[in-house]
């Protein structure tokens, strides 16, 4: 039978049902943000206790969705790493419980490994093998993946994940929370080469980008540079927040698309797997185009509703299951990054 996957790790409350083959048979995701929105990010005591409210019936819902009774069932996936602490929780609590009271075999996931297999959801097999970019709120992370279970870190953000920058571009600019589909949409108005930003990075030879910078020159851009306080910045009307969120996206997109220029080159694998939240950005998905069309490359970029945090991705769980590696039901959270 299928396998019923449980994430949670940040504001998203969602289960999903896979089948063997992968096929996705329900995914319901429950987003936070409307509760985190007057806060302009992430509540960590909120989300947990909106995680509480809504597991169970999330669950609910991706079994009804499926079709499936708990009987159908053959294992039941879990997202215990990295995430909030108190996110996670949730999520993995359910899942032990549910493992015990249905008889059912527990497996944990990585959160960031199943953004890349969000890639293999949608793909199938020849995926792989790849070169890997998980472009997320909390990461931005290359990887070499040989097959669709091993994935080595091959280069990352040094300060600042891609997300973070949208998200802190936007709470500057005075635009909505989540930040990365509101400087997208506002940036559609605007012009990307009316404000000139730099590139941070993006010449160098190793494979790490740095967003601290470009979100500082953006700050200065739109709210005046304390250090040569005699040059005003312009006003911050409609116009030129739009014209500083198309510049800002502009050099992301830059930045992101040359280094897996670079990461390609590196590995020289035939496939380019994009996955997470920034991934549904639509000028990075068009720069990422045109960059594999250039080189040749497969890009199998994950769809719009696979990048943004979901419990399809966990699929990734069937790979554990096909290699017999189960969790214990005593098995803990990892707040933090596990490396490969
Ligand atoms: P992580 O996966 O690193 O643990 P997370 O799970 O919070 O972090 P995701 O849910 O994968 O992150 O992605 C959320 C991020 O994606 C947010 O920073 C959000 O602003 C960004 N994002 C979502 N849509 C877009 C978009 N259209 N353009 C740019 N950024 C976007
Ligand atoms: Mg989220
Ligand atoms: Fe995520």
């Amino acid at each position: 039978g299928p396998l019923l996957a449980i994430e949670s790790s940040c504001d998203e409350t969602a289960a999903a049902v896979i089948a063997a083959d992968r096929s996705v048979l329900s995914s319901v995701v429950s987003s936070q943000a409307a509760l985190h929105e007057r806060f302009g990010g992430v509540v960590p005591e909120i989300a947990s206790r909106a995680h509480v409210e809504r597991i169970l019936p999330v669950i609910r819902e991706a079994l009804a969705e499926a079709n499936v009774t708990p009987t159908d069932l053959s294992a039941i996936a879990v997202v215990t790493h990295p995430g909030l602490v108190g996110s996670l929780l949730v999520g993995v609590t359910a899942a032990k419980t549910l493992a015990a009271v249905w008889d059912l075999p527990l497996i944990a996931v990585d959160h960031l490994r199943a953004h890349l297999y969000a890639c293999r959801i949608a793909y199938g097999e020849e995926a792989f093998p790849a070169c890997g970019l998980v472009v997320s709120g909390g990461h931005t992370n290359w990887y070499d993946c040989p097959d669709a279970v091993r994935a080595t870190l091959i280069g990352s953000t040094i300060d600042d994940a891609a997300g973070e920058a949208f998200d802190k571009v936007a709470r500057l600019l005075g635009l909505p929370y989540p930040g990365g589909p509101s400087v997208q949409q506002a940036a559609e108005h605007g012009d990307p080469t009316a404000v000139p930003l730099p590139r941070p990075m993006m010449n160098r030879p190793e494979l790490a980008v740095s967003f601290s910078g470009l979100k500082t020159a953006v700050r200065y851009a739109a709210l005046g540079n304390p250090n040569s306080p005699e040059v005003p910045a312009p006003p911050l009307g409609e116009r030129r927040i739009a014209d500083l969120a198309a510049s800002f996206q502009a050099a992301a997109v830059d930045v992101l698309v040359g280094k897996c220029d670079l990461a390609l080159k590196q590995t020289g694998r035939p496939t380019l797997l994009v996955g997470g939240g920034v991934a549904a950005n639509r000028a990075l998905r068009v720069g990422l185009t045109d960059l594999c069309e250039r080189r040749g490359v497969r890009l199998c970029i994950a769809p719009m509703e696979l990048c943004v945090d979901n419990a399809a991705m966990a699929g990734l769980a069937w790979e554990s299951f096909e290699r017999g590696e189960f969790a214990p039901l005593d098995c803990d959270v990892t707040p933090g990054l596990v490396r490969a």
